[in-house]
This record gives structure tokens, C-alpha cells and sequence, in this order.
């Protein structure tokens, strides 16, 4: 028998809280909740004092930390780098996101993906490829030189890792529908971002995506007479929306309307982050241009914003201090990012789920992570 054992003064397992409790699990599954003094004594078990454990954060969007961008290393190693350093910040899992790049660099992230999928490296969930199936007018940071859009043909090309979870952003309006069918046929899961797209080019589009891209930004924005991409991602009750929550890509008081308009477990945080989390790094190259830290923003050399400079546990603390309810900021980052990618042994702390938890301090400094079964 070889359980272990974390405990702390709150459990949240994501649905329920449970007060003096300990997290049981066994190699890299959970076995249980139960109350400390119910633990029995040949059970290894770590103390967390004053603190919350609660479902292991999953991040859909990090391009890079510890120094490292993921354009820039484009390797197992890389995503290793990445995942160490975001489990500072509390991320158990997440999708290594490779921004708009060759179709080259897009086949060399798929196959780092598998591998390192297959060589169980700790946090790795997938991949999201964030274009190059973008709309120029909408480009961000993104070298928009690299974008097309692809026939089925051209996707063909590609070796798709198939028991990867695979998120792809792209500009539904510069996409054919049958583009769309045959990625869903994939299991790829789409989400509408760097789009400039009409409500009424949304429309017949609406059903093929799943979630889209960090809200507010990079897409049409909601006005009166023209929902644009903001009107129809609030709108739609199916489809998820990521959000980043550093309080400077999207206004406090706008997460809270995003909060308040769409159904519950379809908001999501993501952090974007860049290779300065995690790491004492206050710059980068990508695409050839230096993006440098400035005020806590990261910016290239025009002081466009070029990705976030934040992890996971100040994204959720910065909500809760909006107003949003602690349980529902947790499951922001945890529950509703499973679900989105469909990984739904995640995102739970209940009996057969992997064994992943995130470990805050009352102030939600992250102390500690476990992923699957593994405590860092
Ligand atoms: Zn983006």
C-alpha cells in the first residue's frame, strides 16, 4: 500500500469545501477526502498549515516561462522549462501555446508534444496553436506575414499527435466551413480568436466553435448596431471564453460582465504568459523583436501589448478581489478549463481523478503543486 497524503485547514474539492481535511491518493490517482484525524498512521502525509488545497490549475494559454519561449525552443526540453516555472505560480497542467509560426515550426511543436506526452513530462496536457489562422487586422503581436488560410489539404500535411489534446485559435471568418468540420473530426478543439469577424459571418460558423480566444482582446469588439466577435462570445451560452485577468489586457469591471453574462463553467482564465514568468528574465525575442517588462506590461518596441507577464494564482487572486466568489475563481482555473479540452479525469479533486492539486496560502501564493501523484 502506498498512499499519501496532503491535509491543510481547507480542502476545496470543486464543488465542496472540506474543513480539516486531507487529500488521499494512491500513485498518481486520488483515493479520498477525509477528516485529519480519520488518517491513518502509516500514511505519508505533508501538513499544509493555513492553507487551500483545491483542484490542480490548468492554464490553456502559456507561451513560454523560466526564460524560455515556446517559438524560441521548440522542443520537449522547452516545455519542460515551461511547465517547471509556471508551477511557481500553482499550474498543475497546461497547453504549451505556440504563437502564429512556419508550418515547419508547427509540425516540430506537434511532434514535441507527442513525445512529450509519451515521456509523461510533469504538467504537459496538449498543445494550442495559436494561429497562423489569424485575421491581419487582429494580429496583436503576431508576425501577420505567417498568416493563410488553410485548405484541408494543407492541414493534411501535418502529423496530428492523436491522443493529444489539441486546441487551435483561429479567425473563423478566414476559414470554410468544411476547414472547420475536419478539424472537429480531428478532436481538435476550435476557438475563435484574433478574429475581425462580423456577427453576421459568425453566424453560420457559430456551431463549429467551441470556445473563444482570450476575450476582449485581439478581436471586433461589441457595439451597438455590430455585436462584432465580443457581442456573440457573450452571447453564446455553448461555447467557453478564456480571459485574461492581469487587470491590464481587459478592465476589472469588464471580466465581471463577461462573469456576469455568461452561463456558469464558461469563463475560464488563462494567463498568456510569456517567458518572464517564473523566471528573473525581464525580456525576449520573438519573431525577432525584443518584448521587455515595463510596469508589469509586457510590450514590444511600438508598446503594443505583446502576452502577460502573471501565473496562474495571481490571475485568481486579482479575480476574487474583483468580487467573484473564491469557488468559482478556483473552477475558473480548474473545473472549466478541463471541460473545455475535455479532459475530464482533471479539474476535480473526487475519487479516480488524477491525482493533480494546487496548494495556496491564505493570501493564494501558490506553496505547493502535485501533479499526478508527483508533489513539487
Ligand atoms: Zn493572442
Amino acid at each position: 500500500m502506498t498512499f499519501k497524503a496532503i491535509s491543510a485547514s481547507r480542502i476545496f474539492d470543486g464543488q465542496d469545501y472540506h474543513v480539516n481535511a486531507a487529500l488521499v491518493w494512491k500513485d498518481d490517482t486520488i483515493h479520498s477526502i477525509v477528516p485529519i484525524s480519520d488518517l491513518g498512521a502509516n500514511i505519508e502525509v505533508e501538513h499544509f498549515s493555513d492553507a487551500l488545497i483545491c483542484p490542480g490549475f490548468i492554464d490553456l494559454q502559456v507561451n513560454g516561462g523560466g526564460g524560455v519561449m515556446f517559438n524560441n525552443d521548440i522542443t520537449p526540453s522547452g516545455i519542460s522549462t515551461i511547465c517547471s516555472a509556471h508551477r511557481k505560480h500553482g499550474t498543475a497542467h497546461l497547453l504549451p501555446t505556440l504563437i502564429s509560426s512556419t508550418p515547419a515550426n508547427i509540425q516540430q511543436a506537434l511532434n514535441a508534444t507527442e513525445h512529450g506526452l509519451q515521456d509523461k513530462e510533469p504538467g504537459l496536457l496538449g498543445i494550442h496553436l495559436e494561429g497562423p489562422w489569424l485575421n491581419k487586422n487582429k494580429k496583436g503581436a503576431h508576425d501577420s506575414n505567417l498568416f493563410y488560410a488553410p485548405t484541408i489539404k494543407e492541414l493534411e500535411l501535418f502529423h496530428w499527435p492523436s491522443q493529444a489534446p489539441i486546441l487551435v485559435t483561429a479567425a473563423v471568418e478566414k476559414l470554410e466551413i468544411e476547414t472547420l468540420q475536419w478539424l472537429l473530426e480531428k478532436s481538435v478543439t476550435i476557438s475563435c480568436g484574433h478574429s475581425n469577424a462580423t456577427s453576421a459571418q459568425l453566424y453560420d460558423k457559430l456551431s463549429y466553435i467551441n470556445g473563444f480566444t482570450h476575450l476582449f482582446n485581439a478581436m471586433s469588439p461589441l457595439e451597438g448596431r455590430e455585436p462584432g466577435v465580443v457581442g456573440a462570445a457573450l452571447n453564446s451560452d455553448s461555447a467557453w471564453c478564456s480571459i485574461i485577468t492581469d487587470g491590464i489586457h481587459v478592465h476589472p469591471q469588464n471580466v465581471l460582465l463577461s462573469y456576469k453574462s455568461k452561463p456558469k463553467g464558461k469563463l475560464i482564465i488563462v494567463t498568456d504568459a510569456m517567458a518572464t514568468v517564473g523566471s528573473e528574465q525581464l525580456s525576449f525575442e520573438l519573431d525577432g523583436e525584443e518584448i521587455s517588462v515595463k510596469d508589469n506590461k509586457l510590450v514590444n518596441s511600438n508598446g503594443s501589448l505583446a502576452g502577460a507577464h502573471i501565473g496562474m494564482d495571481d490571475s485568481i487572486a486579482n479575480v476574487i478581489s474583483w468580487g467573484i466568489p473564491e469557488n468559482e475563481a478556483l473552477r475558473m482555473a480548474s473545473t472549466y478549463p478541463a471541460e473545455a479540452i475535455k479532459q475530464m479525469n482533471l479539474g476535480k479533486l473526487h475519487t479516480g481523478y488524477r491525482a493533480s492539486a494546487t496548494i495556496l496560502n491564505s493570501n493564494y501564493k501558490t506553496q505547493s503543486v502535485l501533479v499526478d501523484g508527483i508533489l513539487y
